[in-house]
Formats: structure tokens, sequence, C-alpha cells
């Protein structure tokens, strides 16, 4: 068993014991004395002992006490009484210092709900959230020159049920998090920040929110906005799996079909970038056809079914060519991104002329994300796999109705260098 700051040597007393399927750690200090607090005489003169119990450390699954005899000083001088330092505890805890530090390192693994701390110390999971909450109070880190903003889906149980993350770009340290995505929260959170902070930041990675790019200009000065290019093709990806399922009803009288097995259980082909590859090409017995067949095959299969779903498989892919393309010139990245909305719009599919007209809208943002800083284009890909995390640490508590313990623990447990407040 081990202390945290306390000296074994310190133990005039120091016996071990198990009772009942539980150790005990009986102690008593060497008598060093104490100055009174009343009139300043150093005593060493004792009144009595008080025995005091303290949750400790969890050791093979078995829980151990500290059995601590604390002496009560009296002063020869003014009578006056005090108890001797405790050297286990802190801030009037039941539980030792070293436990709560514990308690407090495993907190710091996102993927473990308060449940689970609270059953490995065997402690309640109020307590453990106590604990957390008494202890860990992150502070917001300051803008930095590339961010990203996104939001996360919080709770379905509250009004607003986005909360919106800000992450800075290299290191995808999570800067903030703010209770909602309106217009009035930001607002009022940008206000108060440093003219110089808000100055400093160069490029604002976003999803397509008007909001976001109305509100970006008034508060950063210098800050070129960028349309995230995962968000705009997560946007296209929807268009053409929406013609998909489209499609995919007219069989849905007849589910034992061919084209309903493609069209429902094999919608992941359409959307491969890479189909001249082995694999793709790979022929494999086919559980639904029962011949062997290329996942190759399939896809020519189905892209066969209807020639609106050929279009709109050529209309994803040709903006998935243009959004992996290395361009070094912006007049050809608004050439080529005129040319697609141009297709899309004259496409005659609904789907599609819908997404012309939101890429028409953020044309400019769209062509900024080619842009290059320090050999990377700005995206909001570091905040996908942040958003990924933020999302477990919900779903493993299942749910969170507090935010602020929410976003502490976000902020904590996802940022390296976070740390809580307990003996600092
Ligand atoms: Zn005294």
């Amino acid at each position: 068993m081990i202390f945290a700051d306390v000296n074994e040597d310190e133990f005039e007393l120091d016996n071990e014991f198990s009772k009942g399927g539980v150790i005990y750690r009986e102690v008593r200090l060497k008598n060093r004395g104490s100055r009174c607090l009343n009139c300043g005489t150093f005593t060493t003169k004792i009144k009595e002992y008080r025995l005091k119990k303290i949750k400790h450390n969890i050791y093979n699954n078995i829980q151990t006490y500290v059995l601590f005899h604390q002496r009560r000083f009296i002063c020869p001088k003014c009578g006056h009484t005090q108890m001797e330092k405790d050297p286990f505890r802190s801030d009037d805890n039941k539980i030792s210092d070293k436990t709560i530090c514990d308690i407090l390192d495993m907190l710091k693994r996102y993927n473990v709900p308060f449940r689970h701390v609270g059953e490995y110390f065997k402690l309640s999971t109020r307590a453990i959230i106590k604990i957390f909450d008494k202890y860990v109070n992150i502070k917001r880190n300051e803008l930095t020159n590339i961010i990203c903003i996104d939001e996360v889906y919080f709770s379905r149980h509250r009004k607003k049920k986005y909360v919106l993350v800000i992450i800075n770009f290299y290191n995808r340290a999570i800067l903030d998090i703010l209770k909602d995505r309106d217009k009035s929260t930001i607002t009022s959170y940008l206000r108060k920040l440093d003219f110089k902070e808000k100055d400093r930041v160069e490029y604002v990675g976003i999803d397509m929110n008007d909001n976001y790019r109305e509100l970006i200009p008034i508060f950063f000065k210098n800050a070129t906005i960028v349309a995230d290019s995962f968000h705009v093709v997560k946007h296209i990806s929807k268009a053409l799996d929406d013609v998909r399922k489209r499609i995919m009803r007219r069989y849905e009288d007849d589910k034992k079909s061919d084209e309903y097995y493609m069209l429902k259980y094999r919608d992941e082909l359409l959307f491969v970038e890479d189909t001249l590859s082995n694999e793709f090409k790979e022929v494999k017995r086919n559980h639904h056809f029962h011949y062997d067949l290329s996942e190759f095959n399939l896809l020519e299969m189905m892209l066969k079914i209807d020639d609106e779903l050929r279009n709109a498989y050529e209309l994803y892919h040709e903006y998935i060519r243009f959004n992996n393309t290395d361009y070094v010139d912006t007049v050809k990245t608004l050439d080529d991104l005129n040319e697609i909305i141009n297709d899309y719009k004259l496409s005659g599919i609904k789907e599609f002329i819908e997404v012309s007209n939101t890429l028409n809208n953020w044309k400019t943002e769209i062509v900024n994300s080619f842009i290059k800083y320090k050999g990377k284009r700005v995206s909001n890909g570091p905040i996908e796999g942040r958003n990924s995390l933020i999302k477990k640490i919900i779903k493993i508590a299942n749910g969170y109705s507090n935010f602020k313990r929410f976003r502490n623990r976000v902020m904590y447990s996802l940022n390296k260098y976070a740390s809580h407040s307990f003996m600092k």
C-alpha cells in the first residue's frame, strides 16, 4: 500500500490486519507536537485520541481503510485544544488524498464512465461525480490561428440538442465547448474575448452553416472561412443515398428480388472510390446470386437497375475526384467547381439539383478549402475524430443532463494537458 505524500517513517504504530474481507491499516504518527493556534506555545501534551476511519486504496479488488489514531493536543498554557495534522486527507474528505488522485486519474480516461470508476473504488457513482465536480473545472484555451468549429449532438432531452465544439486544427486540442450553437450564444462568447486573440485567427473551418458564416467576419477580421470538405462530401453522399433509397422503394413489395438485395444490402459499393483495385475485382461466392462474382461486377449490375442511379453515381464521383485534386490555382478550382454545379443543376435529379444550390451558395468557402497551410489543407478532419470520441463519452454515460459536467469531462479527458485542481 502506498501513501501519497506520507512518509511511513513517521509512523509510530503501523499495524495491518484484515477483517470481513477488508484490509485495515492502523496507524499512529510519531508525536511531533504542535504549536497552539491560540497563544503560540509549543506542546506535545495529548488530551485524547480520536479514531478516524479513512477510505483508502483498492488493492487486488480489496477495500483498504486507514485507521488513524489522531491526537488532540492540549496547550499547557491556555488550555486550547487542537487536532494533530491529518497527513492522509485534505479538504474534509472521507477518502484519502491518494485515492482521490487515483480516482481523478482514472477519470482522465475518456472511455471509463463514472459508474465504472465507482465500481472499481467501491464508491457510489454519486460520490465519484461529486469528486469530479469539485476538482475538475477546465478553463477555456486561447484560440489559435486555425480553428475548426462544429456541432455535436448532445441530448434529445434538451431544447437545444447540439453543442458547439471549437478545436485547434494542429493538435486537435479542444479549445472550448459552447452550450448550444445559437447565434446569441456564439455572439456573447466571442464578444468577451480579447481583440488580440481574435485577430490572430487566420482560418476558420466550418460545416455549411449560415450562422457561422455570418458571424465569423464580424469577430475575426483576419479570418478566411473554409467550408469543411468532409461535410461537403457528406452532403453529396446523402444526395446519392437518397436517390438509391427512392429507387429501392419501388422494389419493396418484392424483397427477394435481385434489385432489392443490391440496393438494400450492397449500397456501400456506390461509395467506393477505387473500383480498379485487385480487392474490388476479386471474385467471390455471392450468397444471394449463388454464383461467383466480384464487387466490381455487383456494382455494375446495381447501376444497371436505373439510369438515374447511374447518373447520380457519376455525379457523386465527379465531386470526389474534384475534392481529391491537388489544386494550386484558385481560378482553376473555381472553374472546375462551377462545372460540377452546372452538371448538378442540369442533371434532372432533384436531390442533385438541391445540392447544386448549396454548392453555389458555398462556392467561395469551398474554393478556400483547397488552400494549403504548411502543406496541409485546412479541414475539419481533426474535429471529426474528436467528435466521435465526444459521442462515445456521451454514450457510455447514457447521456449527460448537466452541460457543465459534460464540458469538463470532455475537456479533461480528451485534452492531454488538462488537469484537475486537487492538491495543486
Ligand atoms: Zn495556548
